[in-house]
């Protein structure tokens, strides 16, 4: 059977059956290796008020805004782009 990618899009292996995590734009239940994961640092303060917190040596809590986007979306989004056959191989790390 031709495979259009070696890992068949997703990084399962021989594992078997793995975990669902549901996509944060359409809702669809996908299998976690193969959603794309967007992690964001994000601040409760603003930028301009937080930089002068710093300044002054106050800790200022920042979380971690984790979103999963099945590939769908995240090639709709521009999350990742279509890539040509020989890029494909490539192994890039998701900004
Ligand atoms: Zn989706």
């Amino acid at each position: 059977m031709p495979k259009k990618r070696k890992n068949r899009g997703r990084g399962k292996g021989g594992k078997g059956k793995e975990s669902l995590v549901q996509c944060d734009y359409c809702g669809a239940l996908v299998p976690r290796s193969k959603a794309k994961k967007i992690t964001r640092r994000v601040s409760i303060i603003d930028p301009q008020l937080a930089k002068e917190l710093r300044e002054k040596g106050a800790i200022i809590p920042v979380t971690t805004l984790t979103r999963y986007a099945c590939i769908r979306c995240a090639v709709f989004y521009g999350i990742v782009k279509i890539r040509s056959r020989k890029e494909r191989k490539k192994r890039t790390r998701l900004a």
